[in-house]
């Protein structure tokens, strides 16, 4: 890791829009911790289009994702969006770049970019079909990139994208919430001490909104600090049980899946609009083991049978998933400069360490996010 070090910073150092190649980790085939590499050649972005911003990561963070995707998790569908006359051709994706959230300067813009300038600082959620922030650039189109919160630090700011992302996508889109409509709403979180959850949690109080979760014993101290106003620890008795106790929820947000599908529903007022949003969804599992088209149908009927089911019990049954968008960004980055939400960064690493970071969050139980500082 020394010369990996030492590399860095020569590589660093030196002006980023002019190279042809940069530092980055990539992978070249799917599997375990060893398929990752660093490299100091691997392809430097540039702006091709009008619509493009290059970015100069100083930090990026880990997701469950970039565990699945190291393995090839979501593979036959993000190869056809990377590239659609690819279809059938096997290895054409790698080298891969992982890393879904970046925060960083800007480098260059394309003409028609008119919300970024070389200079400002800047935040994204990165799409899992575009190279990630495991580099020392990324290219994204403007729509991806919103202005960093001025109060946060980039190893601050690089926990936040991805997961605030994602649960703007489910609470709003799937779950029928945003900031007018929070008061006296009741909202389930489960799993709740991750990365989702720590910032759900802080959005949903933000928001109005009363707030239950269920997370582990050990986590508690961590919730109830950030606004949990109910809290079940799911590993002593039974958590169904528990949360069957309470008031009925309005709103519930699912990021632990399996057999929680079974429970969770019944515990959702009835016939009040009241919805069950789940992140674990067999979508892309789905579209890997049975193919694009037979994989895509399969979830379809599935999704849509759950719905009907869920219907007649008057409540509704929804899949949650990442959506990029920048303007969203732009409200949360305005909430953290408020103080409503802040950053959960449970570990830090270096660039050079990125193995040990991806072990940190292939092990679970997470308590908000882990970051890799780029620059
Ligand atoms: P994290 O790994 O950061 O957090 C998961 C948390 O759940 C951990 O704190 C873990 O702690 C806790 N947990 C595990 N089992 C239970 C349980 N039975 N009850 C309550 N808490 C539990 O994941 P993220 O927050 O980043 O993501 C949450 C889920 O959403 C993941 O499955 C992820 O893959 C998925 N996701 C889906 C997306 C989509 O587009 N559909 C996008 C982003 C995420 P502990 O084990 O110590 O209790």
């Amino acid at each position: 890791s020394g010369n990996i070090i030492c590399s860095l910073r020569r590589n660093l150092s030196s002006s980023s829009r002019l190279r042809s190649s940069m530092p980055a980790w990539v992978i070249d085939e799917y599997g375990n911790n060893g398929v990752l590499r660093f490299t100091e050649d691997a392809t430097a972005p540039s702006v091709n289009s009008a619509s493009e911003v290059l970015i100069q990561v100083h930090a990026a963070s880990l997701n469950p994702l970039d565990i699945s995707m190291r393995g090839g998790y979501g593979s036959n569908l993000l190869k056809l969006r990377r590239d659609p006359v690819s279809l059938g051709q096997n290895g054409g994706e790698f080298p891969i770049i992982l890393g879904r959230d970046v925060s960083g300067v800007v480098l260059d813009c394309g003409s028609g970019v008119t919300h970024f300038k070389p200079g400002d600082e800047v935040w994204a959620a990165i799409p899992p079909w575009k190279q990630g922030s495991l580099a020392e650039m990324v290219n994204l189109t403007e729509y991806e990139v919103s202005h960093k919160p001025r109060s946060l630090s980039h190893r601050e700011a690089a926990s936040i994208p991805y997961v605030a992302a994602t649960a703007l996508s489910a609470l709003v889109n799937a779950g029928g919430l945003c900031r007018n409509n929070c008061t006296n709403k009741r909202v389930l979180i489960t799993g709740a001490s991750g990365g989702v959850g720590t910032f759900s949690i802080q959005l949903l109080k933000a928001w109005g909104a009363h707030v239950t979760v269920t997370c582990s014993h050990n986590a508690e101290g961590l919730v109830r600090g950030l606004g949990a106003d109910e809290v079940v620890d799911y590993t002593v008795g039974d958590v169904a049980t528990e949360l069957g106790l309470l008031e009925k929820f309005d709103v519930i947000l699912d990021n632990v899946g399996g057999d929680s599908e079974q429970w969770a529903l019944g515990l959702l007022k009835s016939w009040s609009g009241a919805k069950y949003v789940t992140l674990v969804t067999p979508f892309l599992l789905n579209i890997d083991s049975m193919g694009l088209l037979e994989g895509a149908v399969h979830s379809g009927l599935n999704l849509h049978q759950k719905a009907i089911t869920n219907m007649c019990n008057g409540v509704f049954y929804r899949w949650g998933f990442y959506a990029p968008d920048g303007p969203a960004l732009d409200e949360v980055s305005q909430l953290v400069d408020a103080g409503k939400i802040l950053p959960v960064v449970e570990d830090t690493f270096l660039f050079s360490q990125v193995p040990l970071a991806f072990q940190k969050v292939e092990r679970g139980h997470a308590r908000g996010k882990t970051v890799v500082t780029v620059a």
